[in-house]
C-alpha cells in the first residue's frame, strides 16, 4: 500500500482543481471520487429511472459497470465501457449524483471500487467520505471549505467559460441544499473528522492552497 492522502469538503472548494496539482507535484494518482457518484446519477436520468426510488436506482447500478482509467494522466469514467467524461460535469447530472449517493447500495458499490484503487499507488482522493470511510488510514487528510458565496462564484465562473448558461443565485441556491443533503445524510455525510486539517480556500490562491497540502504531507513524511 502506497501513501494516501484523503481530501474532503464541499461542493466547489476546489478540491478537484487542487487534487490534480498536488498530484502532479507529489507524483501521485488523483481519484475524483465525485464523478463516479455523477456517472451513477448520469445512468438513471439516461434510463428513465426516478432518482427517488432507492430500489430502482440500487439495481440499475448493481447492473452497471463503474470503471476509472487513466488517459494522458487524466481520469476517465467508463459508464457500462463508455467514456462520460464530457457529460458529468453540468448541474443536473451533479444534483442527480447527490441525490443518488444517500443509498447504501450505491456506496457500498462505490467504496469499494475505490478502495482497490488505492491498493498499489500512491493517491490522493476527493470526495465527502474519504478520512471518514473509504481511507480512514490515510496519512493525511485535508478539509478543504470555502464560503458558499466563494464557492458559488466559482462554480458559475467554471459553467460561463465552458458557455453554458448560469445564474449565479440559483447556483448557490442549489449549491447550499446539496451541502445540506451531503452534510445530513444517514449515510457517511461530509463531515470533517477531527485528525482533519482544515483549509479555508476562499481568500487563498490555487498555488497557496496546493502549497500548504504539500508541505503539509512533507511534514507528516518526515515525522513518520
Ligand atoms: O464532488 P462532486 O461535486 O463531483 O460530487 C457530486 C456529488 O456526489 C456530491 O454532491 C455528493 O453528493 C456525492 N459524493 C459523495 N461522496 C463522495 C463524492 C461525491 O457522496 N465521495
Amino acid at each position: 500500500m502506497g501513501y494516501q492522502i484523503a481530501l474532503d469538503g464541499p461542493a466547489g472548494a476546489g478540491k478537484s482543481t487542487i487534487a490534480k496539482l498536488v498530484a502532479k507535484e507529489l507524483n501521485f494518482v488523483y481519484v475524483d471520487t465525485g464523478a463516479m457518484y455523477r456517472a451513477i446519477g448520469l445512468n438513471c436520468l439516461e434510463n428513465g429511472v426516478s432518482i427517488e426510488d432507492e430500489e430502482a436506482v440500487t439495481d440499475l447500478t448493481n447492473n452497471a459497470d463503474v470503471t476509472i482509467r487513466y488517459i494522458d494522466g487524466e481520469q476517465a469514467v467508463l459508464l457500462n465501457g463508455r467514456n462520460v467524461n464530457g457529460l458529468i460535469r453540468t448541474p443536473e447530472v451533479g444534483n442527480a449524483a447527490s441525490a443518488v449517493s444517500v443509498y447504501k447500495g450505491v456506496r457500498t458499490k462505490l467504496v469499494s471500487l475505490q478502495q482497490e484503487l488505492t491498493k498499489t499507488e500512491n493517491v490522493i482522493m476527493d470526495g465527502r467520505d474519504i478520512g471518514s470511510v473509504v481511507l480512514p488510514d490515510a496519512d493525511l487528510k485535508i478539509y478543504l471549505d470555502a464560503d458558499v458565496k466563494v464557492r458559488a462564484k466559482r462554480r458559475y465562473d467554471e459553467l460561463i467559460a465552458k458557455g453554458m448558461d448560469a445564474e449565479l443565485s440559483v447556483i448557490e441556491e442549489e449549491m447550499k441544499e446539496r451541502d445540506y443533503r451531503d452534510m445530513h445524510r444517514d449515510n457517511s455525510p461530509l463531515v470533517r473528522v477531527p485528525e482533519a486539517v482544515l483549509v479555508d480556500s476562499s481568500y487563498m490562491t490555487i498555488d497557496e492552497v496546493k502549497d500548504a497540502i504539500c508541505s503539509k504531507f512533507k511534514e507528516v513524511v518526515k515525522n513518520a
